[in-house]
């Protein structure tokens, strides 16, 4: 990529008033070498997950609104939206009434991720993928394990998020319901919402 990171994150930047909201406003961004993934769970206009994966340096993010499932079988909307600082992977808290975004967000999982994107059956850097609009990675977080598929639909923001089909599938979990805690603080997103 040839954009260097302030660019990256001008977006982000743009839409936020530092240091009036708790956020982070992110530094020099460098990928580790197994890099990380998040899932934070937000309260904002209307309860969604934000799925975000360093790429590149950076949190580049979808918004889900069901969150992801365990269940090959269902497509979950992703909408892409503007890439984050690699320190918003630790940001739990609640960004103030009034401010973009405002409402609690939740880190509700975390951990690295492997590349597993391929073009033509060869592997290709996943930053390549994603301009292509296709990416597959594999998770290592506390309550998600195993692979995913995220495929842009069209020349729009949208994308479909995919549990693919291994032995981490299972279509009886439904992980979303059945664990809302914060894997920082055990805390829940009300629990958030009232202690700030
Ligand atoms: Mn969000």
């Amino acid at each position: 990529m040839t954009t260097g990171k302030k660019d990256m994150l001008k977006a982000y930047r743009k839409k936020r008033r530092f240091p009036e909201t708790p956020e982070p406003k992110g530094g020099k961004g460098k990928s580790k070498k197994r890099p990380v993934f998040v899932i934070q769970q937000h309260d904002a206009s209307s309860l969604h997950y934000d799925l975000r994966l360093d790429i590149g340096g950076v949190l580049v993010s979808w918004a889900v609104p069901k969150g992801p499932s365990t269940n090959p079988k269902d497509r979950r909307l992703a909408m892409q939206t503007e890439n984050h600082p690699l320190e918003y992977a630790n940001f739990e808290g609640v960004i103030p009434r009034g401010h973009y975004g405002a409402g609690p967000v939740l880190v509700w999982d975390t951990g690295t991720y492997r590349n597993l994107t391929e073009k033509d059956g060869e592997q290709i850097p996943i930053a390549h993928g994603l301009e292509n609009g296709h990416i597959k990675f594999w998770l290592e977080g506390q309550k998600l394990k195993g692979g995913y598929a995220l495929t842009r639909t069209g020349n729009s923001e949208k994308w479909l998020l995919v549990k693919m089909r291994d032995d981490e599938a299972d279509a009886r979990r439904n992980p979303v319901k059945t664990e809302p805690e914060s894997v920082l603080s055990g805390r829940t997103l009300s629990e958030i919402a009232e202690e700030g």
